[in-house]
């Protein structure tokens, strides 16, 4: 063994380790805040992060994995870990980071300082806490932010909105039917031709 042939198996474990999603097979729930046209040709073409990605990821993963330790250590018994969540016989899915006493938990670890978001949480991240509260049925969700440059933390707290929660079950219905079809529903982000 060398160091180049120690850092090829390094490398090689750590993009086994991170969690991928299978677009093709399921609608990320978490993601419906975004442009259906753009998550229809997800699910139709799949996406094939490259091996960059997969590391970054894992960091991501590994930082959010060591919140849950966290979690529990302060909250107890009180803390119930990650669980799925489906929808609309299975189709749609996507994961909680957690719960405490009814309250839906969701983490993002963010890069650095300047990613974490000021004052209240992306629109995107907005509509993910929803979609999860509508087919997980939670009525509150705290999402929490930290910083893997400094670990400062930022929390934020949502309630379930049927309005927005309907608007994301509308949203899904139209990309999977769409995908059903094989074809594409209209661009609402206006960068889809762009891209
Ligand atoms: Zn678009």
């Amino acid at each position: 063994m060398d160091a180049k042939d120690l850092r090829t198996r390094l490398l090689a474990h750590t993009q086994v380790k991170a969690n991928l999603f299978d677009s093709t097979r399921f609608l990320n729930m978490c993601r419906l805040g975004e442009c259906p046209r753009k998550l229809a040709q997800e699910m139709l073409s799949g996406v094939e992060p490259n091996d960059d990605l997969k590391v970054r990821l894992w960091k991501t993963q590994q930082a959010e994995i060591d919140l849950h330790v966290r979690l529990e250590q302060i909250l107890g018994k009180n803390y119930i870990g990650p669980r799925p969540i489906q929808g609309m016989d299975g189709s749609v899915f996507g994961y909680t980071d957690g719960e405490c006493k009814g309250i839906l938990l969701k983490f993002k670890s963010v890069p650095d300082d300047e990613a974490l978001p000021n004052g209240r949480a992306p629109n995107n991240h907005y509509w993910m806490t929803q979609a999860l509260m509508h087919f997980g049925r939670y009525k509150k969700c705290i999402i929490i932010y930290e910083s893997r440059t400094s670990g400062r933390i930022r929390t934020y707290e949502h309630n379930y909105s049927p309005e927005i929660g309907k608007e994301c079950e509308k949203k899904a219905e139209l990309v999977i039917s769409a995908v059903k079809q094989g074809k594409l529903p209209k661009c609402a982000c206006g960068k889809c031709n762009s891209r």
